[in-house]
């Protein structure tokens, strides 16, 4: 088999035309270092912030290209925003949150607006200990990875877990963990959960077949919410994992409302652009009073699976020193790392199949983070977000 070189793969990527469709994705500088360890092709595309979602087509077509080159065993393609003296366009001012302390004041019952944040507020889950919300600005940054991962290592610390797959516009959890069927019903009406690896869980991938294209409107999705929450024999748990919708937009929000929630977690990749939007998740969970656990860096830094160097070729960092300016917790960076997607990938998450990987004691660590963060109950207030 001839051996994949940088050339071949840029010759490759010349087919991938730029942003503006313009020159290639090569000629005009966007391609940053191609890293190869064991036939896996490691790199990321420079693209304009404010269009990064409208860029996806152009990522998937430049990872699918890269993995036809006969001999690649795989290919993972980042999109990295363009950075103006340092920061970007869609971090202007007038679009960064205002000064927030203590978090703002809600429309809320007077019973509510003194003190700390209430989150349990809201009816519990009757059997359910404390429900942690896990989030990200946009999709693809390694959410549900982070939820099942968590799960698993809270698992770890001894206790009983749920998960609930919130995101019922692309439900991830049967597939994360290698669930399939449909669940039992109890009298008519409530569902027994599924579950695997010790873990309960409920899903809306569970209820309607892979092909259905799901549109929800509004009413609906709390309904649907609902159902997954309270007409489920969840049994007792002492930690319940909810792997929210991607983004920060009013179904989120509304969603965070609804779950009475002990705490968020965000999940962000150290690029800016996901950066921007992590700010936006903090700044959500800040509205409705429910208090900020820290941030996760995912696909922080890469280790060559060959020589174990450690390399920072997504710029690693951006997410810690985000959360030291937000003053939130720091929670974990996680490397990209082939392993951890393609175990995700097949239903088996890394903390389940590799128990001794260094991969999956980062992820424990940040289930005890949390944990000691949730259960440490009522003396210890919400973290104060205080944007410049
Ligand atoms: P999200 O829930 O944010 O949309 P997913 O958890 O579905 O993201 O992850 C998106 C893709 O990235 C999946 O293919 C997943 O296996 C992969 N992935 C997530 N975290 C990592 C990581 N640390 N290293 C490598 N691949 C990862």
């Amino acid at each position: 088999m001839s051996q994949i070189t940088k050339d071949v793969v840029l010759a490759q990527l010349k087919q991938v035309t730029g942003p503006d469709f313009e020159g290639d994705v090569v000629s005009l500088g966007l391609v940053s270092d191609i890293f190869i360890a064991d036939n896996k092709v490691f790199f990321s595309i420079t693209v304009p912030s404010d269009r990064a979602q409208a860029m996806e087509p152009l990522r998937l077509r430049a990872e699918k290209l890269v993995k036809d080159i006969p001999g690649v065993a795989g290919a993972l393609v980042t999109l990295t925003a363009e950075r103006k003296g340092g920061r970007t366009s869609d971090d202007a001012p007038q679009s960064r949150p205002k000064p927030v302390s203590p978090p703002a004041p809600q429309p809320r019952p007077a019973a509510h607006a003194h003190a700390a944040p209430q989150p349990q507020a809201k009816p519990g889950i009757p059997g359910v200990g404390k429900i942690i919300a896990v989030a990200s600005g946009k999709g693809g940054v390694g959410k549900s990875t982070t939820s099942v991962n968590i799960a698993v290592g809270l698992q770890a610390l001894g206790l009983k877990v749920g998960i609930l797959d919130a995101d019922i516009y692309g439900p991830s959890m049967p597939r994360l963990l290698g669930i399939s069927g449909r669940p039992e019903t109890v009298n008519g009406r409530i569902m027994k959960p599924m579950s695997n690896y010790g873990l309960k869980v409920m899903s809306m991938g569970f209820l309607v077949e892979e092909e259905t294209p799901m549109i929800w409107r509004g009413p609906m999705v709390m309904s649907a919410l609902n159902q997954m929450m309270r007409e489920v024999e969840w049994g007792n748990l002492d930690v319940m994992v909810v792997d929210m919708p991607p983004g920060t937009g009013d179904a989120q929000l509304t969603m965070a409302q609804q779950v009475p929630l002990a705490g968020a977690v965000i999940v962000s990749t150290p690029q800016d652009l996901a950066l921007i939007d992590a700010r936006k998740g903090l700044n959500m969970f800040n509205k409705v009073n429910v208090p900020l656990l820290g941030i996760v860096e995912n696909m922080s830094y890469f280790i060559a699976p060959d020589t174990g160097k450690r390399y920072d070729i997504f710029g690693h960092g951006g997410a810690q020193r985000e959360a030291e300016r937000l003053n939130v917790p720091f929670l974990g960076a996680v490397p990209l790392d082939m392993q951890i997607r393609e175990l995700s990938d097949a239903g088996m998450p890394i903390t389940v199949k590799e128990p001794d990987s260094p991969h999956a004691q980062i992820y424990r660590d940040i289930a005890a983070k949390v944990w000691s963060q949730v259960s440490g109950g009522s003396t210890r207030a919400a973290p104060k977000i205080v944007f410049e």
